[in-house]
């Protein structure tokens, strides 16, 4: 038996019945990281003392018969740019480059107090700026599937684990696809869910109107089991919502017998590789034969959404890492006369140069001279995009799109900065909107993966789990493992 080829619940069933020890798993697990991290990069931190410390943990509480908790001997990557207590949290930015928090985020308390077991932090884009995975001050990530191409970003070291074996599930952050699209871009499951579904206390804010922390797993289980984990109500973040205990794996498995699907007619006119739209129509004919009715709908607004996104994203992303300033943590340039000098110096040496745009674009947005042109009219326009989808979700249960447009790009050639924002066109409407999404794997083009996108409305994740689990079963590329 190949450890590191079983998927989470897998893993989790064999612990039980004592076919494998927490140790077990741990150690196939390091020892695959060891293998393969030369060549990928998707950790900046291994904590490989810790990990084993817990797994003996969990085998005592076994062998003493206390009960364990829902991710009990399951090894996890976490995004680093989720704040873990004890443990570098760098953002993969010079400018926390040596940064250990002094606290917990609420999805790593809820991970330890399941049982999981945490293997370390994984690479992303610095902040979660980006869409490669390349902008990390640690190095660049590649893609498990071919390396001469990028994972996608900015969760593309949480990606790659999942993909490479590295670990069964992780955690990522999604702010305009930085699940979603890495996901579709590695062959995985990646789910971005509901804004205020999951605690986002203790993840380091870029777009906070548009963040949230999601999942990605090696299938449609595996993922649902890590979102029921960490999802609920927490009072330390204000935009977290209270709507009881969730029930996913209990009830993903009903079908989707006379489930209603819509198709944006908006999404069929942009510029789709054309393979990837076969597989979308492909997809459609599986969820027909599984008793859904698919039919078109209108989303009018679909083409304001890229550049609301990127006024709101950038406004929110120079408020937000305002806060970096040399003085209360993190990095400090040496040489400075002035207090501005500090600034000016700590700044200009610590952010990258994608940050350093993001930043400077949102101060213009949101400067005197400009706020009502741009920033007040993003808002705006965001609210129009929501009611598309409000309208829309009052006939339909999900909505159907690729994940992204084109395939992964290649590592060091494709990086031209509109090119990244456009391929985030079916990605970024889905957190203007605060609703769920997950990328599933569809198929493949020569051997590069393509994702598929269900969209539910806000806390619809039990009809995306619904879809996807039907989907992943009855097209022979994923498992009911
Ligand atoms: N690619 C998008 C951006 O660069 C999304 C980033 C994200 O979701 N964190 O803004």
């Amino acid at each position: 038996m190949d450890i590191i080829e079983l998927s989470a619940m897998e893993m989790k069933t064999k612990l039980k019945n004592r076919e494998l020890s927490a140790r077990d798993i741990v150690e196939a697990h390091l020892e695959r990281i060891e293998e393969r991290e030369g060549e990928l990069n998707a950790f900046i931190t291994v904590t490989e003392e810790k990990a084993l410390e817990i797994a003996d943990k969990i085998d005592r509480k076994m062998k003493d018969k206390e009960e364990l908790g829902i991710l009990a001997g399951i090894p996890i990557g976490i995004k680093d740019n989720i704040i873990t207590y004890g443990i570098k949290t760098t953002c993969a930015s010079r400018m926390l480059k040596d940064f250990i928090p002094p606290y917990e985020s609420t999805v790593v308390e809820r991970v330890i107090e399941e049982d999981g077991i945490i293997l370390g932090k994984t690479n992303l884009d610095e902040f979660a700026i980006g869409s490669l995975t390349d902008t990390s001050y640690f190095g660049a990530t590649r893609n498990p599937v071919d390396l001469d191409r990028s994972p996608g970003g900015s969760s593309g070291g949480s990606t790659a684990a999942v993909k490479a074996g590295e670990v069964a599930i992780s955690l990522g952050s999604d702010t305009g696809g930085s699940i979603r699209q890495p996901a579709s871009y590695c062959g995985v499951v990646g789910i971005k869910p509901t804004y205020g579904l999951i605690s986002r206390y203790g993840l380091v804010a870029v777009a906070n109107s548009l963040d949230q922390i999601g999942v990605s797993g090696r299938n449609v289980l595996d993922a649902a089991l890590m979102l029921e984990a960490i999802a609920g109500y927490d009072k330390k973040d204000s935009t977290s919502v209270d709507m009881g205990p969730v029930n996913y794996l209990e009830n993903l498995k009903e079908g989707i017998e006379g489930m209603k699907i819509g198709l944006p007619k908006e999404y069929m006119n942009i510029d789709i590789e054309p393979g990837i739209k076969d597989k979308l129509m492909k997809a459609i004919k599986i969820f027909e034969s599984l008793g859904a009715k698919v039919e078109e709908i209108s989303l009018p607004n679909t083409e304001w959404a890229l550049s609301t996104y990127y006024v709101i994203a950038a406004s929110e992303i120079t408020s937000n890492l305002s806060r970096f300033d040399g003085i209360r943590y993190g990095y400090r340039a040496k040489e400075y006369e002035t207090l501005d000098e500090l600034y000016i110096n700590t700044r200009t040496k610590a952010f990258g140069r994608e940050v350093k745009r993001r930043i400077l674009a949102g101060t213009y947005f949101l400067s005197n001279k400009h706020v009502e042109e741009y920033y007040k009219k993003a808002l705006r326009m965001r609210t129009l995009i929501k009611e598309d989808f409000d309208k829309a979700f009052e006939k339909y249960d999900i909505i159907l799109s690729p994940t992204t447009p084109n395939l992964p790009f290649k590592q060091n050639v494709d990086n031209d900065p509109f090119i990244m924002a456009k391929s985030d066109i079916f990605t970024v409407p889905v957190n203007l909107a605060g609703i769920c999404a997950m990328s599933i794997p569809c198929g493949h083009i020569g051997k590069l993966p393509v994702g598929l996108q269900i969209i539910g409305d806000r806390f619809g994740e039990l009809n995306i789990l619904k879809a996807g689990y039907a989907f992943e079963r009855h097209s022979s590329i994923g498992g009911d493992k």
